[in-house]
This record gives structure tokens, sequence and C-alpha cells, in this order.
């Protein structure tokens, strides 16, 4: 399947969609706080969601799964690296999580994710916490027309592992637009000069997820939850940028 590529009017309608999305998780970044539950969290993102006439992308996802998932955001906190499943659990001083979510709205599609400390955390988690951004942004800085996309993994790669950390192998970015998920597929890890050129027009949501441990991982008997296989912390940034002829736009852009 080839890479879809949009025209500035339908880049503009992702803008709208964004702009929901950032709403939603900006509304859930205030409420993190020990004592509150992830439940609660998702309530935040759905009402705003569902208040602009948007649908949660995530919700239902994948269409006609036996597992379809069941709640607006993706909540995981710890050693759970994407895809936990909002409910009862509590946040705790010290717990560092991360919101995944995703936005509809007129048939185009936003993606976002960040993590958050929770109260006070340890140094060893705000560190994560900030190379795992820096390396979301070390990725963009290079969606440039004419870059290929293995130079943006390598990018991500680069930075993630010359600082000591690891990039997760089985997840990463993708192509998005009308749906969730287009192609490419975008590794956090890969080389330089490899995968197709970036043009003007292309959308897409790049995700490093980051771990000072070993980068392997499974998943929870929920079907979803997505755990580090040695417990260890990771992190998980996540924007929806467009390729432009004057380089990046970040469509998810927090105000
Ligand atoms: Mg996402
Ligand atoms: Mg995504």
């Amino acid at each position: 399947m080839a890479i879809i590529v949009k025209s500035r009017r339908n880049i503009s309608a992702m803008q709208d969609a964004a702009k929901i999305n950032v709403e939603a998780l900006q509304a859930v970044d205030e409420a993190i706080r020990p004592g509150v539950t992830t439940g609660e969290l998702d309530k935040i993102a759905h009402d705003i969601i569902v208040g602009h006439g948007a649908i949660p992308s995530f919700y239902g996802y994948p269409s006609g799964s036996r597992y379809p998932y069941p709640a607006t955001i993706t909540a995981s906190i710890n050693e759970e690296l994407v895809h936990g499943i909002p409910g009862d659990r509590v946040l705790q001083e010290g717990d560092i999580v991360s919101i995944d979510c995703g936005t509809t709205y007129k048939g185009w599609v936003a993606d976002s994710a960040f993590t958050a400390p929770v109260g006070r955390v340890s140094d060893e988690a705000l560190r994560l916490l900030e190379i795992t951004e820096s390396s979301l942004y070390k990725g963009i800085e290079i969606c440039l027309p004419d870059r290929r996309f293995g130079d943006v993994s390598n990018a991500i790669q680069t930075f993630v592992e010359g600082r000591g950390y690891n990039v997760v192998r089985e997840y990463g970015g993708h192509g998005v637009g009308r749906n969730m998920h287009e192609e490419p597929h975008i590794p956090n890890w890969g080389r330089k000069g490899q995968g197709h050129r970036m043009r003007p027009g292309m959308t897409f949501a790049l995700e490093p997820m980051v771990m000072a441990g070993s980068p392997q991982t499974q998943v929870l008997d929920d079907h979803w939850t997505v755990v580090m296989a040695d417990g260890g912390l990771c992190a998980h940034f996540e924007h929806t940028i467009a390729v432009t002829e004057n380089g990046p736009e970040i469509l998810t852009k927090w105000e």
C-alpha cells in the first residue's frame, strides 16, 4: 500500500482533529496527580472529544476484533509501555504514566501521547522522560522533503542509544490520515538512507518508546497492555506531524 499524500486542505482538517486531541490530552495532564484513577482520566478525555462532536479513535479499535479496545485513552503506568486499559487503578506518588489518545473529527485522525510524572518522581524517571521527549523532537526535526524515513528512525535510535537507553523494537510510528494506522510503519530504530523519501503532504505519527533496561516486551492477558519483560520503567511520547515545503509541522502541538 502506498503512502498517502494529503492536500493542504486535508492537513487543515487533520489540524482540526489535532486541536481537539490536544485539548483532551492537556485536560488529562492537568488532572494527573496521586489519588486519581486512570478511569477518571479516561472520562475527562472522552467528554472533551465527544463534546466537540468528534469520535475517540481508539474506542472499538480495531473494528471486527475479538478484543476491541474499550476506552478513549490508553494509560500505561511505570513498566507498562503502551495500551494500558484505564480503570480503577489509582495513580501513586512516584509513578510515571503514559497517556495516548486519538481523535477522529470529520473523518480525519490525530494521534498523540505524552508521559507525565505523578507527584514527585525519581531523578531516574525524570531523565527517562526527558530523553524520550527529546528523541521525539530529534526525529521530527529531520522530517523534511527528500529525507528518508530510515533517517528519522536512525536519528531517534542514535540519540537514545547514545545516552545509554534503548528503543523498543516491535512498536513504532505510522502514517495517519483518514485512518489511524496508514503506511508506512516507522520504527524507532533503523538505518540512514533506507525507506521511502518524505514528500510534502505526508502525515504521520512519530512515537519513540524508550527504556533504560532491556527493550523486550510482552502483552498481558487483557490482550492489550504491553509491559517491559524485565519490569523496568519505560516512557512514550508521540506527535502527529505533516511534512511541508517549509519543514515539519507538528499538528498536535500543545498550546
Ligand atoms: Mg498514539
Ligand atoms: Mg500512534
